[in-house]
C-alpha cells in the first residue's frame, strides 16, 4: 500500500452513504495514510457516517448545512481548534429538486435555480475563503466533484449542468487566487455513478448503461478510481496540476457518438 498521504490530514464534505463518491475518496486518502475530517448534513446523515468514519479512524463529525454561513463558522472553527493546519478539503455536495431533474430545461424555476447554484456550486468558495487560512503554512488541495453535463447536454440534468459549468469556473478562479499561496484547486469529472444524487436524475439507469456500454474502456466509473484520483490531485504528485478538470469516466468524454452496435 502506497503511504502518499502520509502525515497530511483534511475534511471530507458530503458523505451521505457507504455509496457516496465522498466515500471513496475518504477511504482511499485513508488507505494512502490521511487523516480524515468530516462533515454531513443533519441528524439522520450523521448517524450514517458514524460508523463509517470509525471505520477510518476518525471521531471528527460537524454537522454542516452549506446555505448556513453559521455552520460552516462553526465547522471551521472546531476544525482549527483540532488541527492548526490541514492540507485538503473535498468537496462533495451538490442539490436540485428532483423534480427539474427531468424534462425540460426551459421549465426551471427562479427559485431552484438559485438554491441549486447556491448548494453546488458557490458553497465551494464560502468553503475555500474558510480552508485557506488553515493551508497557509504548508499549501493544499482543494477538490471538487463534477460532471460533463456542464458543457455538453445531458437530457434531464438540466440545471445541475448549469451549477457544474459554475463550479468548474470557480474552480479555475480559485486556483489563481489560491496558486500563490501554494493551493491547488481542482475537480474530477466521474462518469455517472449509483448514488443518492446520482439517482435523483431522470433516466438514471439508462444514462448508467449507455456510458458502460459506450465508453472507451466500456465500463462506468468507480468509488475506488475516483478515489485514487484524489489521492493523486492531494498528493505531492500532483504539485504542478491546478485549475485542471480531471475526468474518471471510462473515457466517455471523448466520444462524439455511440459505438457502433449501439446506433
Ligand atoms: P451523494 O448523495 O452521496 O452525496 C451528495 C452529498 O451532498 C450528500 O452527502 C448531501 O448531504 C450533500 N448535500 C446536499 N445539500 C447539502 C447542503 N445544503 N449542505 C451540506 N451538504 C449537502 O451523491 P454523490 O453522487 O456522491 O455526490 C457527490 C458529488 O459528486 C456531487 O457534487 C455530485 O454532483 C458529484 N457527481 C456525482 C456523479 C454521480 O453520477 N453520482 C457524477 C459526477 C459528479
Amino acid at each position: 500500500m502506497t503511504q502518499a498521504l502520509a502525515g497530511k490530514r483534511g475534511l471530507i464534505m458530503g458523505v451521505a452513504n457507504d455509496r457516496s463518491i465522498a466515500w471513496g475518496i475518504a477511504r482511499a486518502m485513508h488507505a494512502a495514510g490521511a487523516e480524515l475530517a468530516f462533515t454531513y448534513q443533519g441528524d439522520a446523515f450523521g448517524k450514517r457516517l458514524e460508523p463509517l468514519a470509525a471505520s477510518v479512524g476518525s471521531d471528527f463529525m460537524v454537522d454542516v448545512d452549506v446555505t448556513d454561513d453559521a455552520s460552516l463558522d462553526a465547522a471551521f472553527d472546531a476544525l482549527a481548534a483540532r488541527w492548526p493546519t490541514i492540507d485538503f478539503v473535498v468537496h462533495a455536495i451538490a442539490f436540485s429538486d428532483k423534480s427539474e431533474l427531468t424534462g425540460r430545461f426551459l421549465n426551471t424555476s427562479r427559485a431552484n435555480f438559485k438554491n441549486s447554484l447556491d448548494i453546488s456550486a458557490y458553497s465551494f468558495i464560502e468553503i475555500a475563503r474558510r480552508a485557506h487560512p488553515l493551508m497557509a503554512e504548508n499549501g493544499g488541495t482543494l477538490l471538487t466533484l463534477t460532471y460533463q453535463g456542464s458543457n455538453r447536454v445531458v437530457p434531464n440534468y438540466n440545471v445541475m449542468g448549469v451549477a457544474k459549468a459554475a463550479l468548474e469556473s470557480a474552480t479555475r478562479y480559485l486556483a489563481n487566487d489560491l496558486g500563490p499561496e501554494g493551493i491547488r484547486v481542482n475537480a474530477i469529472s466521474p462518469g455517472p455513478m449509483k448514488t443518492l444524487a446520482g439517482a435523483a436524475i431522470g433516466g438514471a439507469r439508462k444514462t448508467y448503461k449507455h456510458t458502460d456500454q459506450n465508453a472507451p474502456l466500456r465500463a462506468n466509473a468507480t468509488l475506488e478510481a475516483v478515489g485514487g484520483t484524489a489521492v493523486y490531485l492531494a498528493s505531492d504528485a500532483g504539485a504542478c496540476t491546478t485549475g485542471e478538470i480531471i475526468h474518471v469516466d471510462g473515457g466517455y468524454h471523448v466520444l462524439g457518438m455511440p459505438q457502433p452496435e449501439f446506433l
